[in-house]
């Protein structure tokens, strides 16, 4: 199988990679598709299954992974698995895509140590844990309890930024953006 560019965004929950990922696939000179990772939590909000996750029970995601079918996975928060199934990226790099992947720090850097070459790891963050506080509290869609869960696993990875090849401040978005499209360039072309 012909393996293709793998872009990795990875950020504490609620710095604004997601945001920056839409946006990153609707630049078609890009030429990337979203690797939709395999989860055991269940859907927030308006995802949908398929396009956001994969949704999978507890037993179901144990199963594949019994099967070898990731390429990486990881137990993210107590009782709640995420992976990358090996079919997403055949079925992206099928399409002559590049996989562009939002996915924790430990998975990212993953990808990059399994693809090396091909892979572009990119850590967004944003200018303090206090910003990102607010962030979580503003957006809403967990309790009091999975924002403390999810700062706690902010710090741990801030302290992993530099293991990336580069590391972008989310302070302005639009700045956040360009920088980010002009790296991804960067990396596609040479
Ligand atoms: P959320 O529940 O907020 O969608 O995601 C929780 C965390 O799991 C985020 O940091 C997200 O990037 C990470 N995540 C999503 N998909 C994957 C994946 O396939 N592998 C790994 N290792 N982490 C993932």
């Amino acid at each position: 199988m012909k393996t293709g560019k793998c872009i990795v965004l990875s950020a504490p929950s609620g710095s604004g990679k997601t945001t920056i990922a839409k946006y990153l696939l609707a630049q078609e000179n890009l030429n990337l598709a979203f690797s939709v990772s395999a989860t055991s939590r269940p859907p927030r909000g308006q995802e949908v299954d398929g396009k956001d996750y994969y949704f999978l029970s507890e037993a179901a995601f144990k199963a594949k992974i019994t099967e070898g079918a990731f390429t990486e996975y990881e137990e993210v928060y107590p009782g709640m698995f995420y992976g990358t199934l090996k079919s997403e990226l055949d079925r992206i790099w099928a399409l002559d895509k590049n996989v562009l992947f939002d996915i924790d720090v430990i998975g990212g850097l993953n990808i990059k140590n399994q693809f090396p070459k091909n892979t572009l790891s990119i850590f967004i963050k944003l200018p303090s844990t206090e910003a990102l506080a607010e962030r979580l509290r503003q957006r809403d869609t967990d309790s009091s309890d999975k924002i403390a869960m999810r700062l706690e696993k902010a710090n741990f990875e801030m302290v992993r930024a530099n293991a990336f090849d580069v590391v972008v401040v989310n302070d302005n978005l639009e700045t956040a953006i360009s920088e980010t499209v002009e790296h991804i360039s960067n990396f596609l072309t040479r």
